[in-house]
């Protein structure tokens, strides 16, 4: 959340739980919760977060994303 505004937000329906996006987050940021019987990824300390995008190019199914969208260039 580096301007205040922006975030990365966890499709939570489609996350398998699979941790490649907390091994991705350098900072450390993101962390696997239960929910009911599954895990699933979340961003812990969003206001830290520098919108890099490497736990979004990590994850394997495109679960993650950042929100809200990036303008499409004209
Ligand atoms: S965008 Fe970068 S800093 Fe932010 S949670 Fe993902 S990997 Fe970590
Ligand atoms: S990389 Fe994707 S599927 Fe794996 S834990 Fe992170 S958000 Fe979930």
């Amino acid at each position: 959340m580096k301007d205040g505004k922006r975030s990365i937000i966890v499709d939570t329906s489609r996350c398998t739980g699979c941790g490649r996006c907390v091994s991705a987050c350098s900072s450390r940021l993101i962390t696997l919760d239960t929910i009911g019987s599954r895990k699933v990824a979340w961003v812990k300390f969003p206001e830290r977060c520098s919108l890099c995008g490497r736990c979004i190019t990590e994850c394997p199914i495109g679960a993650m994303a950042e929100y809200p969208p990036k303008a499409a260039p004209q």
